[in-house]
C-alpha cells in the first residue's frame, strides 16, 4: 500500500470500502509498526517511520469509533505510546490488536483487550474453554449504544456492562457508544457485529466527529429527510431508519417520555422494547440476550438435536433410523464411517417427538417457518423440501386454474412451464431483451409486459389475467426494479398476482444494497407507499390528469407513461420461491415459498392442496433443519455475509477488466455491457471496484429498469479463444475451480457467502497464467496460425446465433386465432403426445424440415426442447416450429437437450390429428 492509497482508506466512500479497508489498514499498521521497532531497536533514523504510522493510526482512529473492540483504551494506549516514541510498546499493541481483529480472538478472550503483556488472565474473563472437543465458545455480538450522555462516562458504562455478565449467558457481547444520530448510523452500516441498538432519548443529530464525507455518505445509504424530523421524534427516526439498513436489528429505547403513551403509536413500530429510563440495567442485559436468543433459536434443528440423543426403539419404517442397519451390518458400515453416527440417529419417520409434520405443522416446524416469515420480511413462509423446480410448481398450482392467463417470462425455468400444464393455466409468453453477443436473453421490458396486458384488456380477457411469472434476479444478474414492475401493472389491474422466482436471490433479504430490489423489500415498501397520505395526495393527481384513471387499453401512450394504481383498489400478492441451497447454508433442495398476500386467505385452501400434491409424506428432516439454521445464519450474519461476497465481487471485476495483460483476452461484463441504455436510465456504465461511483450506483439501483447484480459475473472468455464449456472444463482440471453456467462464449462465476478473498486470487492467478500461455503461443505462431485464432475468436465473439423469439401456438390449441395475445392450451397438447400415434418425427439435418418450412404443413412441437445451456424452452408443447428455431437448432453446440434427441428427431405433433382436434373444437 503507497501513500496514496493510504489516504483513500480515511474516505467513506461505501460500505464497501469503509468495511473492507478496516483489516487492511490495521495490517499495513502492523507492517510499518514493525518496521518503526525494528529501525528504533537498531538505532538508525526512524523520525520518517514514525511520521507515517501516526499519520496512519490517525487515518485508522477516524471510523474505530463504531466498534467495541478495540476500543477507546486500547487506543488510548497505543496513541500514547506512539506519542512517547516508544516503538516496541507500540507495535507490540499494534500487533495485538491487528492479530485479534483477523483472529477473532478478542470474541473470546478478555486478553485481548487489556494493553498488558498477552495471556494476562482477568477477573473478567468468564467464558467457558474453547478447546477441542470442549463446549462451543459462546457467540460473541457487540450492541449498540446511541446515548446523549457525556463521552468521558462512556468507558466506566461498558465496563458496568461487561461486568454484568454471568456464566451462564448464552452469549457474549461488548457495548458500543456514540452520541449522535449521524454516529449510531454510520456505526451501524460499517460495524457487522451489531446484533442490537439500544437508542437513549435526547442525543443530537450531527456527529462531534470530523468526518466531511459523512453527511453524502448517508444521504446515499439511509433515506431520512433531516429536516423534516419532528421535534422530540429523533430517537424513533432513528429506529426506523437503522431497520431500513438492517431490519434484523433488535432495537431498544430509553426514554423519559411515558412508555404506556408511546407504546401504542406507530412511531414505535420498529422497536422490540420500550424502557423508562430509570429501568434496571440488569433488566435491560436479559432483553438484549433474549432479543438474540430469538433469532438463535433454530426450533427444529433444537429439536432433532435432542431426538437424536433419545434413546428410542424404533419400529417404523426406516431401518437407516438410529444407525441400526448400518452399523451392524458385514456390508456397509463405510455408509456410517463416512457419514458419522449423528446423521443416522437424527433419520426417523416419526411426526411425533415434536418431529412434526411438514404436510400439516403445527409444532417446530410451524415455528421454523414463522421464523423464516419473519427474518426474510414475509408474511408467511413455507419450506419447499424438493427445491424450488416444485416450489415454483406448488405456487403456480396454487395461484392459477384451467383457463387463467400467466403473462411469464418464455426464459423462466422450465418448473414454470410445467407448472402450467398441470394447472391447465395459459401462458402468454413475453419476450426477454436479447443479448445476442453473449447468446443468452436479459429480462422482460416493463413496457413489453404493460403491452400484454393492455392487449388482454383491449380484447376483454383481463380478468383471466391472474400472475405475472418472472425470474428475479436472472441467472446471469439482470434485477428487475420489482417496485416499478409491480405498481405499474397494478395500475392496470389491481389484483394481480406477482411470482418472483428468486432462485438464486434468497440471499438479497439481508444485503442493504440488493434488498430493494427484492419481490419481499417492495412488497413492504409498496404496502407502504398506498397506505401514506403522500401517495393518495399524488394519485390523485395522477388521476385528473389521465381520464379519472381509466385506462384505455388501446391507447399506446399508456406504454411509455408512468402508470398509478387507485389506493383504494390495490391489493399487494406476492409470492416468491428461493433455492435456498443456492445461495444460503442450506442442503441440495433446500428451498423456501414466501408469501406477502392481502387476498391469501382466498389462496391457502387452494396452497395446501397444491402443497400436498408436490410435497413427499417423507419429507427429508435434514433438509428442513438446514432451512432454519440458514435462516439463522442470514438473521445474525446475512448482513456481514452480503457485505463480503459483494465486495469480493466487485474486486475481482476491478481485478480483472484493468490488469494489463489478463484484460487482452479475458472481460467481466459491465452494467453497460450487459443492459441496454434504454433500460438504464442512470447510464451508469460500470461498478468502479469497492470504492466505486457510489451515488451513480445507488440511483441506478434505486431507479433504473434494470441493474446488474455486481456479484454474478459474466466472464467473456471468447477473446481467448475459449468456447464457454471448453473454458469451464479447463478452469475446473487445472485450476480446481468450479463453475456450473455456461454460454457460447463466457462462463459465470458468482460469488456467495462462503468464498474468500483466497477464492478470488485462485481464479485471478489461473487467468494471468492462461494469458501468459495464450500470449507465448500466439508469439511463435506464424501468419497463418495467428489467423487461426483470429478466426476461432471472430467466430465465438460475432457469428452467434440469433436467438429464437417464442413463435405462437398452433390454431388447434388457441381460443381466438386472430387475438393479438398469443396465450394458448398447453395442457391439452402436452397430453395429445401421450398417444405415438399422433406425433410423427421429423430430422433435423433434413430436406424434409426445410421443405415444410416453405410448404407447410406446419410443424407443431410435441413436447418441450429445453438446451442446457441456456436452459429454458426453445419450443413448447403446440408451439409452431419456425425458420427461426430450426437455425438456432442447428447451429447449437451443446450436448444436452432435453426433449430432442438427435436420432430420432424433432417430435411433432401431426398435422391430421391437429385438424381432428381443431375440427372437434370448433364444434
Ligand atoms: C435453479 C433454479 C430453479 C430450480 O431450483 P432447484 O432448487 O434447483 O430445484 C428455479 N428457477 C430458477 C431461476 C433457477 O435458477
Amino acid at each position: 500500500m503507497n501513500d496514496a492509497t493510504e489516504s483513500k482508506g480515511m474516505e467513506l466512500s461505501s460500505v464497501f470500502a469503509a468495511a473492507s479497508a478496516r483489516a487492511g489498514l490495521w495490517r499495513h499498521l502492523n507492517a510499518m509498526a514493525r518496521a518503526w521497532a525494528g529501525a528504533a531497536g537498531a538505532g538508525s533514523r526512524s523520525s520518517e517511520l514514525h511520521g507515517k504510522t501516526g499519520r496512519l493510526l490517525r487515518a485508522i482512529s477516524r471510523f474505530e469509533y463504531c466498534w467495541a473492540y478495540p476500543g477507546q483504551r486500547l487506543l488510548e494506549s497505543i496513541r500514547a505510546a506512539h506519542e512517547s516514541g516508544d516503538a516496541a510498546t507500540f507495535s507490540r499493541l499494534v500487533q495485538k490488536v491487528s492479530g485479534a481483529l483477523l483472529s477473532g480472538d478478542y470474541r473470546q478472550h478478555e486478553s485481548a483487550w487489556q494493553a498488558g503483556a498477552e495471556g494476562e488472565a482477568s477477573l473478567l474473563d468468564v467464558l467457558p474453554p474453547d478447546t477441542d472437543g470442549g463446549p462451543l465458545a459462546r457467540p460473541y455480538f457487540e450492541v449498540l449504544f446511541v446515548t446523549p450522555g457525556d463521552p468521558s462516562g462512556w468507558q466506566r458504562s461498558a465496563d458496568d456492562m461487561r461486568r454484568m455478565r454471568r456464566s451462564d449467558d448464552q452469549f457474549v457481547y461488548s457495548p458500543v457508544h456514540v452520541g449522535s444520530f449521524e454516529d449510531a448510523a454510520l456505526a451501524t452500516m460499517l460495524n457487522t457485529t451489531l446484533q442490537a441498538v439500544v437508542i437513549i432519548d435526547g442525543f443530537g443529530y450531527e456527529t462531534a466527529h470530523d468526518i466531511p464525507d459523512l453527511e453524502a455518505f448517508l444521504d446515499r445509504h439511509v433515506e431520512v429527510d433531516r429536516d423534516s424530523i419532528e421535534p422530540g421524534k429523533l430517537a424513533t427516526t432513528l429506529a426506523s431508519a437503522l431497520k431500513q439498513v438492517r431490519p434484523e436489528l433488535d432495537i431498544y429505547l430509553l426514554s423519559d417520555r411515558a412508555p404506556e403513551l408511546l407504546a401504542g403509536s406507530d412511531e414505535v413500530a420498529p422497536i422490540r422494547r420500550l424502557f423508562h429510563h430509570i429501568e434496571e440495567p440488569m433488566e435491560i442485559h436479559l432483553s438484549l440476550l433474549d432479543g438474540v436468543k430469538d433469532r438463535y433459536e433454530t426450533p427444529y434443528f433444537d429439536n432433532l438435536k435432542k431426538y437424536a440423543l433419545r434413546p428410542i426403539g424404533t419400529f417404523h419404517a426406516l431401518p437407516i433410523a438410529r444407525g441400526k442397519s448400518v452399523f451392524s451390518s458385514n456390508w456397509i458400515r463405510d455408509m456410517g464411517q463416512f457419514y458419522g453416527t449423528n446423521i443416522l440417529f437424527a433419520e426417523s419417520s416419526a411426526t411425533t417427538g415434536g418431529l412434526d409434520s411438514l404436510l400439516e405443522p403445527t409444532g417446530t416446524i410451524k415455528r421454523a417457518q414463522e421464523a423464516t416469515a419473519r427474518a426474510f420480511g414475509a408474511k408467511r413462509a413455507y419450506f419447499g423440501t424438493n427445491g424450488t423446480s416444485t416450489s415454483n410448481k406448488i405456487v403456480v398450482q396454487a395461484v392459477c386454474k384451467p383457463g387463467d392467463i400467466v403473462i411469464v417470462d418464455r426464459n423462466c425455468h422450465k418448473s414454470h412451464h410445467y407448472g402450467f400444464v398441470l394447472s391447465g393455466a395459459q401462458p402468454y409468453y413475453v419476450e426477454a431483451f436479447p443479448l445476442t453477443q453473449y447468446s443468452m436473453y436479459g429480462a422482460v421490458p416493463l413496457r413489453t409486459i404493460k403491452h400484454a396486458l393492455l392487449q388482454c384488456q383491449a380484447e376483454g380477457k383481463l380478468d383471466r389475467v391472474k400472475v405475472i411469472d418472472m425470474t428475479n434476479c436472472t441467472f446471469d444478474g439482470h434485477m428487475y426494479n420489482p417496485r416499478r414492475v409491480m405498481e405499474e401493472c397494478l395500475a392496470i389491474k389491481p389484483d394481480l398476482v406477482f411470482l418472483w422466482d428468486e432462485a438464486w436471490f434468497g440471499f438479497a433479504r439481508f444485503s442493504a444494497l440488493h434488498r430493494r430490489r427484492t419481490a419481499m423489500g417492495a412488497a413492504a415498501d409498496l404496502t407502504r407507499r398506498y397506505r401514506s397520505k403522500k401517495y393518495r395526495e399524488e394519485y390523485a393527481k395522477w388521476r385528473a390528469e389521465n381520464n379519472d384513471g381509466k385506462l384505455d387499453g388501446k391507447d399506446a401512450s399508456l406504454l411509455d407513461k408512468r402508470l398509478m394504481p387507485d389506493p383504494d383498489k390495490v391489493r399487494i400478492r406476492v409470492y416468491q420461491t428461493n433455492s435456498t441451497h443456492k445461495s444460503m447454508s442450506a442442503f441440495r433442495q433446500g428451498s423456501m415459498m414466501l408469501v406477502w398476500d392481502e387476498d391469501f386467505h382466498h389462496v391457502e385452501g387452494p396452497f395446501e392442496e397444491a402443497f400436498f400434491a408436490h410435497t413427499s409424506t417423507s419429507p427429508n428432516l435434514q433438509l428442513i433443519a438446514s432451512l432454519d439454521l440458514a435462516r439463522r445464519q442470514m438473521e445474525l450474519e446475512g448482513y456481514e455475509l452480503t457485505l463480503q461476497m459483494t465486495d469480493l465481487a466487485l474486486r475481482i471485476r476491478q481485478a480483472i477488466n484493468t490488469h494489463p495483460l489478463i484484460s487482452k483476452y479475458f472481460h467481466v461484463a459491465t452494467p453497460e455491457d450487459m443492459i441496454p441504455a434504454e433500460f438504464r436510465e442512470s447510464g451508469i456504465k460500470d461498478y468502479g471496484g469497492s470504492e466505486g461511483n457510489w451515488d451513480e450506483i445507488v440511483e441506478a439501483w434505486n431507479n433504473d429498469e434494470f441493474a446488474l447484480d455486481p456479484t454474478r459475473l459474466t466472464l467473456v472468455c471468447g477473446a481467448a479463444g475459449f468456447d464457454g464449456t471448453q473454458f469451464k472444463g479447463m478452469l475446473a482440471e487445472r485450476f480446481d475451480i468450479q463453475i456450473n453456467k455456461t454460454s457460447r462464449n463466457s462462463i459465470l462465476v458468482q460469488t456467495n457467502i462462503n468464498n474468500t478473498h483466497s477464492d478470488a486470487a485462485l481464479l485471478i492467478k489461473a487467468l494471468a497464467d492462461l494469458s501468459r500461455e495464450i500470449e507465448s503461443r500466439l508469439s511463435q505462431e506464424d501468419a497463418n496460425g495467428k489467423a487461426v485464432f483470429d478466426a476461432r475468436v471472430k467466430s465465438l465473439m460475432t457469428d452467434v446465433p440469433d436467438l429464437p423469439n417464442f413463435s405462437r401456438f398452433n390454431d388447434s390449441f388457441r381460443d381466438n386465432p386472430k387475438s393479438g395475445s398469443n396465450e394458448g392450451h398447453m395442457r391439452p397438447a402436452f397430453f395429445m403426445a401421450y398417444d405415438e400415434n399422433n406425433c410423427e418425427f421429423v430430422k433435423l439435418h433434413s430436406a424434409e424440415v426445410d421443405k415444410r418450412l416453405a410448404d407447410g404443413p406446419e410443424m407443431v412441437s410435441a413436447n418441450f426442447v429445453i438446451p442446457y445451456p441456456p436452459g429454458f424452452p426453445i419450443m413448447v408443447p403446440g408451439q409452431v416450429i419456425t425458420a427461426d428455431t430450426i437455425a438456432y437448432m442447428r447451429k447449437l453446440d451443446v450436448k444436452e437437450i432435453h426433449g430432442y434427441h438427435s436420432a430420432q428427431g424433432i417430435k411433432c405433433l401431426k398435422p391430421s390429428t391437429l385438424a381432428e382436434s381443431k375440427a372437434s373444437s370448433t364444434h
